[in-house]
């Protein structure tokens, strides 16, 4: 075991707390990574609060990992020491049912082992992201480009594929008017890419204060969804919307903004019921669906994707101590746009 130091929730109603946490033994198909950043995503802040329900304390967070493995088991073989490496929302999968065997890991029908609160091989508690390193199976490590800077990679690992993979999946690209509800974390990540696919853009944000972002991101159009006429004005438009706010909102109202076949996928996940009036799906035969994060391939994918297009995720890198403060100002919406960890700022254990 490798004893390393982390960040840890103590309870669903303290702040975190620097801590030590055990590693397991680097198995034949392990990789060590020592973790340089680790973004905090939204989900992070559900997880410990216990917003998604019960979780195990303490426990460790974080699952937008960046580093560089240290070292690999003697049947590793897509790895060597050295090289640049993410980890993101999964560390495992039952590997036999018929969406794993379709290389969907994320939709494993017995669910995905998550890269925290899940149970790990070996039955412990995954613990995640704030810490120095990981050991993660090479099958669930991913390659990061050499274009992209690691600080401004780690987001790609869960805000890069969750937005990548819907926007791949219903073809946002020339001719496509695609719209992202919310610009924070997975937002600016969506405006990113679905420009990048060659879409064109409209963000549906609360009001317009990050309208200049907007633009830089790629956006063609910017509406304040605290202005009725934005529903009027944008009624029936677009072929896909992707809804990332982590708060309850009135879908009916999103939905009537679609038209003939238009998709609303949720990615945003807040744990109250999201009900849709079924004469609003009648109207122009819309659809109501969801995406979690992508597969290992499909993540994969999207890095290739981002650095061959010079995009990658707007971040502020912050030592382990502010992590606390971080999550107040995420709530706030007070974030531009992913708080990133420089896990050297971790106490040494
Ligand atoms: P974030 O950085 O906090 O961004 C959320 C954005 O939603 C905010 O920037 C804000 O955008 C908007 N917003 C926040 N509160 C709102 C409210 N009360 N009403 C309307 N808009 C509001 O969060 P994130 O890290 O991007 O995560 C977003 C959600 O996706 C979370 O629920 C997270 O758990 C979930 N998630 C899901 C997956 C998946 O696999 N499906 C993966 C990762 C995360 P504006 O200021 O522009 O309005
Ligand atoms: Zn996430
Ligand atoms: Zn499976």
């Amino acid at each position: 075991m490798l004893t390393v130091s982390a960040y840890a929730a103590p309870s669903a109603t303290e702040p975190l707390v620097p801590t030590t946490i055990e590693r397991r033994d680097v198995g034949p198909k392990d990789v060590l990574i020592a973790i340089r950043y680790a973004g905090i995503c939204h989900s992070d802040i559900h997880t410990v609060r216990g917003e998604w329900g019960d979780i195990a304390y303490p426990q460790v967070v974080g699952h937008e990992i960046v580093g560089e493995v240290t070292e690999v088991g003697a049947e590793v073989s897509k790895f060597e020491v050295g090289q640049r490496v993410g980890v993101g929302c999964m560390v495992g999968s039952c590997r036999e049912c018929e969406n794993c065997r379709a290389g969907m890991e994320n939709y494993c029908l017995k669910g995905n082992i998550q890269t925290y609160t899940g149970v790990d091989v070996d039955g412990s508690i995954t613990q995640g992201g704030y810490s120095t390193h990981i050991v993660v199976d090479e099958d669930f490590v991913l390659r990061v480009p050499e274009a992209i800077p690691y600080e401004a990679a780690a987001p790609l690992l869960c805000a890069g594929i969750t937005t990548y993979s819907p926007l791949a999946h219903w073809k946002a690209g020339p001719g496509k008017r695609v719209a992202v509800v919310g610009m924070g974390g997975l937002g600016h990540m969506a405006v990113k890419i679905a420009a990048a696919m060659g879409a064109e853009v409209t963000v549906l944000s609360r009001t317009l204060a990050k309208h200049e972002d907007a633009v830089a991101f790629g956006a063609d159009a910017h509406y304040a969804t605290s202005e009725d006429a934005t529903f009027d004005e944008l009624a029936n438009r677009f072929d896909l919307i992707v809804n990332t706010v982590s708060a309850p909102l009135d879908m009916n109202r999103y939905l009537s903004l679609l038209r003939l076949d238009g998709v609303l996928v949720a990615v945003g996940a807040p744990p109250e019921p999201l009900p849709v009036t079924a004469f609003t799906l009648f109207a122009t035969r819309r659809s109501f669906a969801g995406s979690t994060i992508g597969s290992i391939a499909e993540t994969q994918e999207m890095l290739d994707f981002c650095a061959e297009h010079g995009i990658a995720s707007t971040v502020e890198v912050i030592p382990a101590e502010q992590i606390n403060e971080a999550y107040e100002r995420v709530l706030a919406g007070d974030v531009r746009y992913r708080y990133v960890i420089d896990t050297a700022t971790l106490p040494a254990v």
